[in-house]
């Protein structure tokens, strides 16, 4: 899926990509994260880290989220590099353009995200 389209979600993602780190800083008060160090590709040894262990505790469950998401964003940006953003993991098919623009980062075509959630008994996450 190497369109235009492919370009402008590419670029939502990369926004997306921005808030979440933005949002794992702030959580940090303004020290580095550990999601973020990892998507920094390790460009700096962090002295903080040692200093950051209790609150890196309480952020704990917030940040595995914000992480989750941010492997999620980095895989659909990957996806948008290989070509092959916008298709359904399981059928291949096309995603909608439309389900694309609501969740940029989904993997799979309505029907069969309907079949792996009952597959799974799991709920849909908040936002998606
Ligand atoms: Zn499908």
């Amino acid at each position: 899926m190497n369109t235009p389209i492919s370009d402008t979600f590419r670029q939502q993602l990369q926004a997306m990509r921005a808030d979440v780190l933005a949002q794992l800083r702030a959580q940090r008060g303004g020290k580095i994260g550990r999601a973020e160090a990892a998507a920094n590709a390790r460009e700096t040894e962090s002295d903080d880290w040692a200093q950051a262990d209790a609150e890196r505790d309480l952020a704990f469950a917030m940040e595995e989220r914000e992480s989750a998401e941010l492997v999620a964003i980095d895989e659909a940006l990957q996806r948008v590099a290989d070509g092959s953003y916008g298709l359904c993991v399981d059928c291949g098919d096309a995603i909608a353009t439309a389900r694309l623009h609501a969740n940029p980062v989904a993997l799979r075509c309505v029907a069969c995200q309907d079949k792996a959630e009952q597959a799974s008994g799991a709920t849909k996450p908040a936002g998606y």
